[in-house]
């Protein structure tokens, strides 16, 4: 036998307003960010059963709630491989929402490109649903050094609640080198090119399409992150990326384009090495660097202000120490 609440309720009550004041309780219960996963993100199809969310070129704050980065995901037979998994547990969640929109089939895997915090934070959205997450060996270690901190700072820019939930969880699934593999029915290249954007840079470049997800190898219209970087490994990198057959190139940040916004990430860490390298030389120190490897051509590029200045100093120490190091090397 059933009984109705609204015969036990006093007369004021409603069947309506006793669901109005349960939803109310939920959101004290649970807090707003639990509405806010099934919010919506914009999801584009730019080939055959591959997918990007399209992030806005703009540094975290709290208005976009650390979402600077493309993720995206491609479709197999038996599943979907899903790249990266956002700034934190709310973007996963989003991500995985978005993909659900798309398609029934399951998440078969998540990929992490590399170890920065918009591009990991997400896992735990993944690993509750017990869906397996691969990265290199180098971005499990790096994960493991410095997300505590990351997380921390991430929170800083974008504020507590935006990050509400999120846990570090670390890939299960380690790729040591480049490999081919088949994952739910879809043919990918996952490629590893040492140490570069960071120490544990993975691309996925899907055969069926040619479409390469570069992870932060590649920026498009963006002044990289050089804070992990190593130059002479990055641009090496991207040599070796420019000769895979590709259709499209979905950058880490940054419109979706083609090969030649490769070329451009390359010529921008070419030309700064140059510029910095001609500095060290003439013995100027690292702050009279930075006035001497101005870029114009690319000063329109998102965060050249606030970046730049940072990219000479972290070359010049990158040259300072290989130089040091080679005089070293000299004396023994
Ligand atoms: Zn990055």
């Amino acid at each position: 036998m059933f009984l109705s609440f609204s015969g036990l309720l006093p007369s004021p009550w409603s069947v309506s307003t006793l669901r109005r004041a349960l939803l109310a309780a939920a959101c004290l219960l649970h807090g707003p960010w639990a509405a806010a996963t099934t919010e919506i993100l914009p999801v584009h199809r730019i080939a055959l059963d591959v997918y990007v969310i399209a992030a806005p070129l703009a540094d975290p704050d709290p208005s976009n709630g650390g979402r600077v980065v493309n993720t995206g995901f491609v479709i197999g037979r038996t599943g979907v491989v899903v790249i990266d998994s956002g700034a934190n547990h709310r973007h996963g969640e989003a991500i995985l929402a978005a993909v659900a929109r798309v398609t029934t089939k399951p998440v078969a895997l998540l990929i992490n490109t590399h170890p920065h915090p918009q591009n990991v934070l997400g896992n735990s959205a993944f690993a509750d649903r017990g869906i397996p997450i691969l990265a290199t060996s180098a971005t499990v270690a790096a994960m493991t050094e410095r997300c505590p901190a990351c997380q921390a700072s991430l929170g800083q820019s974008v504020g507590d609640e935006a990050m509400r939930g999120t846990r570090i969880r670390l890939p299960d699934t380690l790729v040591p080198v480049s490999q081919a593999q088949e994952v739910a029915g879809r043919q990918l290249r996952l490629l590893h090119f040492g140490h570069g954007h960071t120490e544990g840079d993975l691309a996925v470049f899907d055969e069926a399409t040619a479409v390469l997800f570069s992870g932060d190898l590649v920026y498009g219209g963006q002044i990289p992150h050089l804070s992990e970087a190593n130059t002479v490994g990055w641009i090496a990198a991207l040599n070796q990326v420019a000769e895979l057959p590709i259709r499209m190139l979905v950058p880490g940040r940054g419109p979706v384009g083609g090969a030649g916004d490769l070329a451009l990430t390359r010529r921008y860490l070419a030309e700064l090495r140059r510029r910095v390298a001609a500095a060290y030389l003439e013995g100027r120190t690292p702050d009279e660097a930075i006035k001497l490897a101005e870029l114009p051509e690319f000063s329109d590029w998102h965060g050249y202000a606030a970046r730049h200045g940072r990219n000479v100093q972290h070359v010049y120490f990158e040259i300072e120490r290989d130089d040091l190091g080679g005089q070293r090397e000299a004396r023994r």
